[in-house]
């Protein structure tokens, strides 16, 4: 199989073939002049929808009144777009209208300079990966590593408030400042968020905190007052401790677990001893600010309390409660979050489930005992029957009962049937 730029290439060479012009644009472009390896390649096209569906056997168009096409070239699958201009927008989300039209314009109707930038691929100098194209001085804004709005910045962002959570985004994670007309007006449309749907702020904030850049994003976002309308909370530039002390490759949820910690700590004065109170009020407000889904918000709530847990008093806690909660799918990230505000708090925990792990009969054995076997020996499923189950679970974890037959003349003890057998 090719590789997607070749693929786009060919999408590339196609469309010049017939007439017509075609570049490659956008974040593709800017990602490349960074020496960045792009996600996707996106093409722009002065072709109209029907002269791309000619051009191409296996064409499906996505969003049909934008008229952007999905063009199969490879095994891979490149958005072309013709060249367009928008009109007004009175919902500040979508243009009213949107006339197809010059490469310029289409420049113009971009975001950022960076992010406004074509580069014709067949062009090719001397070891250049082809030759720019660049109407709104994105390759100095490149080169100065600045983070600029396309035009006015009020105007811009007026049109489409998501874009300050784009600008954060996209400094952080490329390490670049935002200009300083852009910032004053982000700062000053920051309340204006508050109109961008849900789903849309979530799916930045996601992309923000799971990035190994999401401490500067987290701070950017206070720093602009854009964290009381993505939170959908009061403002707050709470230190970052958690969120700065975090592994790189962390996960969206531990990385708004840490987040919401160190603004819970800042706020309270006293660290997470009210998290578990806490934790499912503020699990339920992150849940509708960020449209969570029911997995994310599991793990949220759950790595809040674990860190609570954690924080509390786990380490005087019994054996098998430890062991269940070392196997847990919160302990690791609640762990990472403790260690991030307090390494003298989560060494000696480390410590422990090291011993643990090298305890007979290990973390999280297979239970010696199963409902089968209580089925088998003739108990019937119930209340009792769980109750019976997790305590010969906890009595194995223990090194209580060694093997199968003290499992379950133990299991059948507690239940009450057979004793004495
Ligand atoms: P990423 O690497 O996150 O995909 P990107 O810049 O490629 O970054 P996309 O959402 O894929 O972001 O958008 C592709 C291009 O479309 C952008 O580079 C930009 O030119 C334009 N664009 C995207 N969103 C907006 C917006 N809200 N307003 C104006 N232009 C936008
Ligand atoms: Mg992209």
């Amino acid at each position: 199989m090719p590789d997607a730029r070749s693929a786009a290439l060919e999408i590339v060479a196609a469309l010049r073939a017939a007439g017509h012009e075609a570049y490659l644009a956008g974040g593709c472009v800017r990602d490349e002049l960074l020496g960045l390896h792009p996600e996707d390649y996106d093409i722009a096209t002065s072709a109209r929808p029907d002269d791309i569906r000619a051009a191409f056997r296996s064409v499906s168009e996505v969003g049909a009144s934008f008229g952007v096409m999905l063009v199969r070239s490879g095994g891979h699958v490149v958005e072309v777009a013709t060249f367009r201009e928008e009109g007004a927008y009175s919902d500040a989300r979508r243009p009213d209208e949107v006339r197809f039209s010059t490469a310029q314009a289409d420049a113009s109707r971009r975001d950022f300079t960076i992010n406004a930038l074509f580069l014709d691929p067949l062009d090719t100098g001397a070891g250049a990966p082809g030759r720019v194209i660049d109407f709104v001085d994105g390759r100095t804004d490149l080169d100065r590593k600045v983070i600029r709005a396309v035009g006015r910045p009020d105007d811009r962002l007026a049109e489409d408030h998501l874009r300050a959570l784009r600008a954060v985004r996209l400094a952080s994670r490329l390490g670049f400042e935002i200009d300083p007309d852009t910032h004053d007006a982000i700062r000053r449309h920051a309340s204006e968020l508050r109109g961008v749907s849900r789903e849309r702020i979530g799916d930045e904030l996601r992309k923000m905190l799971a990035h190994r850049s999401r401490a500067v994003a987290a701070a950017r976002l206070q720093e602009l007052s854009l964290d009381a309308p993505a939170l959908d909370e009061a403002p707050l530039r709470a230190p970052l401790a958690a969120l700065h002390g975090l592994p790189a490759d962390a996960s969206f949820v531990t990385a708004l677990s840490a987040w919401a910690i160190d603004r819970l700590a800042t706020r309270a004065q006293d660290g997470p001893d009210r998290l578990p109170a806490q934790a499912p009020t503020v699990t339920a407000r992150l849940r509708r600010a960020l449209c969570l889904s029911n997995e994310e918000s599991a793990a949220l709530r759950s790595t809040l309390e674990g860190v609570a847990r954690l924080e509390g008093d786990w380490l005087g806690e019994g054996v098998a409660a430890q062991k269940r909660a070392a196997a847990a799918g919160w302990f690791a990230p609640a762990l990472s979050i403790v260690s991030a505000r307090s390494p003298k708090l989560a060494d000696p925990i480390g410590a422990r489930v090291k011993e643990l792990a090298a305890s007979r009969p290990g973390l999280a054995p297979a239970p010696l005992v199963t409902g089968d076997d209580l089925i088998g020996a003739g108990l019937v499923p119930g209340p009792m029957f769980k109750r019976t189950l997790d305590a010969v679970y906890d009595a194995q974890l223990e090194g209580r009962v060694a093997d199968r037959a003290e499992a379950l003349a133990l299991a059948l003890r507690l239940s009450g049937g057979l004793s004495g057998n």
